[in-house]
């Protein structure tokens, strides 16, 4: 794929470490890590920058006890604070009662507004604040994801600049990076889960399964994006 960066004023190597310092160089303190708690490269590469480097996650109120733990893990090992963003109370109290607390199982319609509720509005919020954000997201993941670039205009965020270091990265170089300098990560991990979102709506997956077949595991392949890296998705 086309790796030429330059019109965004990006003329490095392309490693996931030039482009970590590019992005602080240019747009901190207006530049965040979403981060979703599974390895922690990234929160590893942005922190050796800049130790006021900004981390922006988003609780759904679903997440599994042991990416709350990686969380904490995070905040102790850098001497960070993780920038927090909650669903709002009224549309979620209004969808909890008038459909239950597992409306997700029972269309793609009804997942995508839970996810449009829980997740995808807290980042919207939360990405009002910047004009750039890191993903870890890698284009070997899924189909929606392999024509990940390095370096993206956000179109569904005002078009705010989006950073994916690591889109080139195979899952086993996250693995060796993170024994290599003994990060946290997500305990899941140990227990053969390969992406990790809210508890119930995560499992683990075969050995050598693509990782995102463990999440929402009862919809088709093509529609397995919450919407947070989808272009032009409208729920
Ligand atoms: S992953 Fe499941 S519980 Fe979490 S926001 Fe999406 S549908 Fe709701």
């Amino acid at each position: 794929m086309n790796e030429d960066y330059t019109d965004f004023g990006y003329s490095g190597d392309g490693t996931a470490e030039d482009l970590v310092r590019w992005g602080l160089d240019n747009f901190h303190p207006r530049i965040a890590l979403a981060c979703s708690f599974q390895t922690t490269v990234l929160v590893d590469m942005v922190m050796k920058v800049r130790k006021d480097a900004r981390i922006i996650a988003v609780d759904t109120g679903r997440l599994p006890e042991e990416t709350y733990e990686c969380a904490r893990d995070i905040e102790r090992r850098y001497a960070t604070q993780i920038e927090w963003y909650h669903p709002q109370a009224a549309p979620l109290e209004d969808l909890t009662r008038t459909k239950g607390q597992f409306s997700f199982r029972e269309s793609v319609e009804n997942r995508r507004e839970c996810c449009f509720i829980r997740k995808i509005e807290p980042l919207n919020r939360a990405l009002t604040t910047v004009d750039a954000w890191f993903s870890g997201i890698r284009r070997e993941q899924s189909a929606h994801r392999s024509g990940s670039g390095k370096i993206e205009r956000d179109s569904g965020h005002g078009g705010i600049v989006k950073i994916n270091p690591i889109a080139d990265w195979t899952w086993d170089q996250v693995l060796e990076y993170v024994k290599k300098h003994k990060l946290p990560y997500n305990r899941l991990l140990d227990k053969g889960y390969a992406s990790i979102g809210c508890a119930c709506c995560t499992r683990p997956v075969e050995e050598g399964a693509p990782a995102r077949t463990g999440r929402w595991w009862w919809e088709d392949e093509e529609h397995k994006e919450c919407g947070i890296h989808v272009r032009n998705w409208n729920i």
